[in-house]
């Protein structure tokens, strides 16, 4: 057997350092506004939400940052990650493509979004933040951040969508392992909630309403601040130990990716294993920079580059992305994490440049994708992770088509342990496709109209 099934790094090999892209980008991202004065927001709009120290990563222009010791001790109770080598995968697709798979789904709860959640705790704590709330779809998120948060001893409150509260409720469970508390969204903790609630008491929730709730409870309680798993540059840059570490495990065997996949619901996990490399691109690398989303949720495939609210109340700054319209509501599609209506601006801003690649497809491609890899390479895959493996297995098949040995890197963002229910419905026949209809595009995009636009340039 070759030794290049499982390529694995030494614990003192994890990045010392986050590469932030912003000073590299070719066009500089526009600012957040305010949506009442139209204005640009200043890092003193934001301090009642975030810990100024995370407010200047946010806007820092400095291409290198240095990862804190304590950081790096938690990162070390999972990372470096395996890249691993997907050699069955590959000979029962018969491709003489290299695939290689970057498992960050060894994280103690199954996904990358430990690895910005163990960096936001501590720079809160660092700040004096006593207790961070946040909002959970399926609850990926959540049960990151109460294991962040439990590590670094900050109380952790998570307000979760409320049908997934009900359908799922084992990540509730580990939320309570680590010692958050978990709420069902809306809620009658915050005016938001209440005030939804009396509106529509049956109301399964929505990613938008619990974000809305998660900083209402941040700006009005006493040494709390608010948490964000995906879409700021912060974020994303604490995610780049990904792509970092599979260039030093791809040295290790002599390759370099020809093309790189990655799923993108708000952009996070795409952009960890994306952006080191994105800096080749920009430095005159060629290579193709794929990101992947659901039909039923095709924010870069089809959503304008635009100025909106992150979430539905409009609480939020107006930030520059592709949005399918803040009003927007999924279909119930089963990635969760794949459902929101908005992209990470760093993420929206290197589509608009050409350096990144956005596709679409269909749900039960996904999961055709995932058992596929399951029955080769073992590991279940998140739903969300299905949406990037039917890139690789497209992209896989056309290397054959073309008689090319080229060289194809996923990230593969989390096991879908804790998603067994949605393969269940795959197997018995329940789930369908749900390519989103022009006309209700076109409804949720109406309510963006008259906010102001981002210039292309
Ligand atoms: C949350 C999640 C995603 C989508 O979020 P990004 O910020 O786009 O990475 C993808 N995969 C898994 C396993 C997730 O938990």
């Amino acid at each position: 057997m070759s030794p290049s099934t499982r390529i694995i790094l030494k614990e003192d090999e994890i990045p010392r350092r986050w590469y932030n892209i912003q000073p590299d980008l070719p066009h500089p991202l526009q600012p957040p506004l305010d949506a009442e004065t139209g204005r640009p927001i200043g890092p003193e709009d934001l301090a009642p939400i975030f810990p100024m120290n995370l407010i200047e990563q946010e806007v820092s222009q400095e291409r290198w940052v240095d990862i804190p010791e304590p950081v790096l001790g938690k990162l070390a109770l999972w990372r470096p990650t395996p890249l691993h080598r997907a050699r069955a995968l590959e000979e029962a697709l018969g491709t003489p493509a290299r695939i290689y798979y970057k498992n960050e789904g060894v994280s103690p709860p199954g996904s990358h979004k430990p690895n910005t959640a163990i960096a936001q705790a501590y720079y809160n704590k660092e700040f004096g933040i006593k207790r961070l709330t946040t909002e959970t779809g399926a609850g990926q998120w959540g049960s990151a951040l109460a294991m962040a948060c439990c590590l670094f001893g900050l109380e952790c409150k998570v307000y979760m969508v409320r049908i997934s509260f009900d359908q799922k409720p084992f990540r509730k469970y580990m939320m309570a392992a680590w010692g958050a508390e978990c709420v069902a969204s809306p809620s009658e903790d915050t005016q938001a909630g209440r005030d939804i609630l009396a509106r529509k008491p049956d109301t399964p929730g929505s990613l938008g309403i619990a974000i809305s709730e998660a900083i209402e409870d941040a700006v009005t309680s006493e040494a709390t601040r608010y948490s964000l798993g995906s879409v700021l540059n912060h974020v994303l840059m604490h995610q780049t130990v990904i792509g970092l570490e599979c260039k030093k495990q791809l040295e290790q065997v002599g390759d370099y990716p020809d093309v790189l996949i990655g799923c993108a619901g708000g952009g996070s996990n795409f952009a960890g294993l994306a952006f080191p490399y994105v800096l080749d691109k920009i430095n005159g690398r060629q290579l193709d920079v794929v990101a992947t989303e659901p039909t039923a949720c095709p924010t870069l495939t089809r959503g304008p580059f635009v100025y909106d609210f992150g979430d539905v109340a409009m609480t939020t700054p107006l930030l520059p992305m592709h949005s399918l319209g803040h009003d927007f509501v999924p279909p119930p599609i089963h990635a969760g994490g794949l459902r929101y209506h908005g992209m990470a601006p760093l993420v929206s801003r290197l589509v608009m440049d050409g350096l990144v690649e956005a596709r679409a497809y269909h749900q039960l491609e996904c999961y055709e994708a995932a058992v596929l890899f399951a029955r080769t390479e073992g590991f279940i895959p998140a739903p969300e992770t299905a949406h990037a493996i039917a890139a690789v297995v497209q992209e896989a098949r056309r290397a054959e088509q073309e008689g090319r040995e080229k060289v194809i890197l996923m990230n593969w963002s989390g096991h879908g342990l804790m998603d067994l229910s949605a393969y269940d419905a795959y197997f018995s026949g329940k789930l369908a496709d749900y390519p989103l209809p022009e006309e209700d595009l076109r409804k949720s995009l109406a309510g963006i109209e008259g906010l102001p636009r981002p210039a292309a340039e």
